[in-house]
Formats: C-alpha cells, structure tokens, sequence
C-alpha cells in the first residue's frame, strides 16, 4: 500500500524564494540611518541576501557559527536576516540599549564571529573594541564612509562586502532543525540568556502566527514593524512578509511620532506593530498634525500591559482596529493574540473592547494552562490566578549554551507571569508573578493598580510595586510622574480608587517621581523602585 507525500523541509531560504519568486516586484521601503528613503523590492532583497551568504563564507564564516547585528529596522538588516539564516549560519539580533557590559557579555557567550553595525552604534563597538573575543569582522551597514574607517581597524562596508559574493549563489539545503537566529532575553536579574530559534520553528510560528484571526497579513498589506529587528525579530514580521509577499516599511531610526506619521501617510501603511509607548506617541503626533492615518486599518500591540483608553481612542478617532498580543522571547514571540469569536459579534463596542483589552487566546502551534506554585492545575474560569506555562512549536527547550532543559518535569515552559484564563481559552495577564503585590496571603494586580491610576489626568505614568509591611508582609505603593502642568495630591489619587477596586487593594502610599527607570525594551525597572522605595511602609 504505497502512497507518499513529498516531503520537504521548513526553511527561511523557502521563504524568500517564495517573496522572489512570486512577489519579486513588491516594494520593501527603509528610512535610512543617514536619512532620506531607499526604495528595494523582495527582488533585490533576495539577490543582495544571496550575495551576503556567499561574502560570509568567503570571509571564513562557517555553517552555523553567529553574525551579530547591532541595527534599526532597515532593508541591509532585512538582507542579513535572510542572507545569514537562509545561507546556513546564525543571526544574532542584538539590543543597543543594554548596558556595555550585558553587550560585551552577550557577543562572547554567543562567539559571534561578525559584526553588523548601523553608523549610529559605531560609537559602541568602538569602546567594546578589545573586550569582544570572538569578533573578526565588523562590518558599517552602509556604502564606504572613511570618517567611520577612521574609527575603526579594518571596518568593512556592507555595500562593498557584498559585491565580493557570488550574484549566482544558490541557497543550500539546509535541515529544519538547523539554528537559524539567536536572540538574547534582557534579563533584569543575572545574565541574559540567549533563545536560539530553528528554521522549522520560525517557519511555523509565521505561518501559526498569519492566521485570520492572528496577524491576517496578506500580500494587500503595506505593513510598519515599528517593533524593533533586535527585539525577538520583530515579532517575525519580516518572515511572515516573505512569506505572504507584502510591501514592507521599515522606520529606520524614526521611532517618534511624528515620523511615524509621516511614514504611515506617506507609504500607506495598512498596518503596523509595537509596544504601547510607541502608539501612545503616534496618537499625540496624529493629534498634532491633524492626519487621520486615512490608510491605516490595524495596530498590533503588545510587549507590556495595554492603557484601556487606547482601542477606543483608535477606534473612534481613526477607524483602526487594535490588535492586542502577548508574548516572550522564549516564545518567538506569538504566544496569544485577541480577536473575537463569533459568540462575541453581538456585543456592543464597549462590551467588544473590554474582551479586547485582555491579552487574547493562542493560535494553532501553542497551548497555554494556569498552574498553582506546586504546579498542580487551576481551573480556567477567568478568575482564579496562576502561573502561565505555555508549550508549543515555537516555544523555547533549552537556553542557548545550557545543559539543562527550561522546562518543567511535563514538557511546559513557564513564563513568569501570572494570568487567568477563561472557558473560551482567553487569557489576561495579571501581573509578572515577581511583581505581584502579596497582601496578607491575598494577591494584587500591580496592573491593575497602574491601569487605575494613568487613567487620571493628572497621571502621565505609574507603577505600582510591592513595599514591605510589618503586619501583612506586603503592601501596595504606587510611584507616579505627574503629568505636564497638573499637581495632583496623594489624598486626591488614592480618593479615585474608590469604587475602581477592593478597598483593601488601595495602595498605602504614592511617591511622586520625574521619571520611572526604563529597561532595554523600555519596560519599567520594578526591581530598581523596589530597592528605592521597598521599605517605606517600615517605621
Ligand atoms: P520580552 O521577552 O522582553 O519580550 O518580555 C516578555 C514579557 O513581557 C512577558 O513575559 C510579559 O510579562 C510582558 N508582556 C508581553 N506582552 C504583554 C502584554 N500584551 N501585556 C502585558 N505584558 C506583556
């Protein structure tokens, strides 16, 4: 009984064959890190990603070993993506903001052997300089620049490198499981760990990830990854983008509202992604210009907890529909995103957007559960609190140069946050389980607390965090940045809880700060407000 399907395997290279082959014309539009537009198209993207895997090898890079990229979002960082991964070796998406030591840290633990940099963070390399062991080559994103030369020993020029590589290189087979990026957690306690993706993974969670009811990008999309390539690959929009063929506009170095504004009208972006802060910013530079976003219909948004005004606010002012998700970079990173089911169509707009606001339900290739802290199960009924495990496709095994497994003894990862889940599979993340406030053996959500305090209009920021307390161990304070030209008092914020949540859940106490410390990835440092203010409920 014979009978037999082809098999053949998930690779990145299949990818951008497929955005050559099918959507070569399709344009991948990039801000320039000097300025200005450069306009390519998947063609292009694919023959210069050709070129750079054929450059590698014949500077002595070898199968597997890491290419480090230092970068903003453009069309160079999009060809290394590609042109590293589809030609065998590692790309290793590295964050500019952590601190030089976490750098210095993360580029020796991966034995990255090349190093690709934007102009910006030539200034970086230059000071890490001797501390890299591994690195043989760095490489300017850009055509020959002698000012940066003369920085640097032996810089080489993107533009040049890959005019040295085959035009008529062709892709290898690769296997599925081979590794096809690296990207680093940023870790607020101890060293960063690194997450090692696999072509399979990758290819799976881009096409998991695409569903209708997940990113739904199809080849009609002009699509703004806002989120940063160094930051879990963009959320692996650049792969979907392949895949589905796309036009791809990548910001460059303009993160700010108001180019982002001009870049949404200017290239009409049908949708973009990113973190809540980026969009906070787009609505105050959309309400400054007067724009409309007239082309844009979605937002993705995810990475920390969403403010509640904002899918109102896209919904009524723009005509943007808001895509809230969760992830990690242990879960490369799709792990939940909020669409509604069709029990759900005859609720009013408000009833719509209260389920929205959670952080959705996962998509084919994940599982979530709740677990208490002797992992026994928790009942899903939207209420009870537990730790969130999740498995998956895409989800991490085992940390990049570690022996041990991160998983638990059944095959789950656990994420370190704390959630609920109801019948319908949809999850709310309470809080991150070492943020969590433990009042007298009862929790309290530290986001909801921060949810309840920026919606005053005196409040520009918030952060709630667990103070010591003699009688019940923990108790809430809330750390607040006033918002421009108002001064609230700390009787007035604590009087607008009321009626908002459980009198025993009102902070003891509210600090005012200038400024909440910021992480790599821009969320709040709790950790370092903790050690700042943990003992003022003590006498
Ligand atoms: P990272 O690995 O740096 O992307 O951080 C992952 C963590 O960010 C998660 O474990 C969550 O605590 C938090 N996070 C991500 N997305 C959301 C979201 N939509 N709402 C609340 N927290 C989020």
């Amino acid at each position: 009984m014979s009978g037999k399907m082809m098999q053949q395997q998930l690779t990145i290279g299949s990818l951008i064959k497929h955005a050559a082959r099918y959507h070569s014309a399709t344009e991948v539009v990039s801000v320039e890190t000097s300025g200005g537009l450069r306009r390519s198209s998947w063609g292009e993207t694919e023959q210069r990603a050709r070129q750079l895997a054929s450059a590698l090898g014949k500077l002595g890079v070898q199968q597997g070993e890491r290419c480090a990229t230092i970068a903003w979002n453009n069309t160079r960082h999009l060809e290394i993506y590609f042109g590293v991964a589809a030609g065998g070796m590692v790309c290793h998406t590295i964050n500019p903001r952590l601190f030089p030591e976490q750098l210095i840290y993360i580029i020796n633990h991966a034995e990255d052997q090349v190093l690709f940099l934007d102009k910006t963070f030539l200034p970086i390399a230059a000071k890490l300089g001797e501390h890299l062991k591994t690195v043989k080559h760095i490489v300017l994103m850009s055509g020959r620049d002698e000012e940066a030369a003369a920085l640097v020993d032996g810089l080489l020029f993107f533009d040049e490198l890959i005019e040295t590589g085959d035009a008529d290189y062709r892709w290898p087979e690769l296997d599925e499981n081979t590794p096809s990026s690296l990207c680093y957690t940023s870790g607020t306690t101890g060293n960063p760990k690194g997450v090692q993706f696999t072509h399979r993974s990758t290819v799976l969670h881009s096409i998991g990830g695409n569903q209708p009811d997940g990113l739904a990008i199809s080849a009609t999309d002009t699509v703004l990854p806002v989120v940063p390539m160094f930051h879990v690959s963009a959320w692996g929009v650049p792969y979907v983008a392949a895949a589905v063929g796309c036009k791809l506009v990548l910001p460059g170095p303009g993160m700010d509202g108001h180019s982002l504004v001009k870049l949404i009208d200017g290239e009409q972006a049908t949708l973009a992604l990113g973190v809540p802060t980026i969009w906070m910013g787009l609505l105050a530079a959309l309400a400054d210009t007067g724009s409309k976003a007239e082309s844009l219909q979605r937002t993705v948004v995810g990475g920390s907890a969403l403010p509640p005004s904002m899918i109102p606010t896209f919904r009524d002012k723009y005509g943007v529909e808001l895509i809230h998700a969760w992830g990690m970079t242990e879960t490369s990173p799709l792990g939940t995103l909020n669409q509604l089911l069709q029990v759900h169509q005859d609720l009013s707009a408000e009833e719509q957007a209260a389920i929205r606001l959670g952080q959705g339900r996962p998509p084919w290739g994940v599982e979530l559960r709740i677990v208490d802290a002797d992992g026994a199960l928790l009942p899903e009924d939207g209420e009870t609190q537990g730790q969130l495990q999740i498995r998956g496709h895409w989800i991490v095994d085992t940390y990049f140069g570690m022996e041990e497994t991160a998983l638990t003894e059944d095959g789950w990862f656990d994420t370190g946050d704390v959630a609920t889940i109801n019948a319908q599979g949809y999850m709310v993340i309470r809080d991150r389980s070492k943020d969590i406030i433990k009042s007298g053996g009862e929790w309290i959500s530290t986001v909801e607390l921060e949810n309840t305090a920026i919606a005053h209009p005196g409040v520009a920021n918030a952060a709630a965090i667990a103070a010591r307390h003699e009688k019940w161990d923990e108790r809430p304070v809330l750390v607040v940045v006033k918002a421009a030209g108002a001064d609230p008092s700390e009787e007035e914020l604590l009087a607008f809880y009321e009626g908002k949540v459980a009198k025993w859940q009102v902070p003891d106490k509210v600090i005012f700060v200038d400024a909440l410390p910021l992480g790599a990835t821009g969320k709040v440092l709790k950790n370092k407000l903790r050690e700042a203010y943990g003992d003022v409920l003590l006498a």
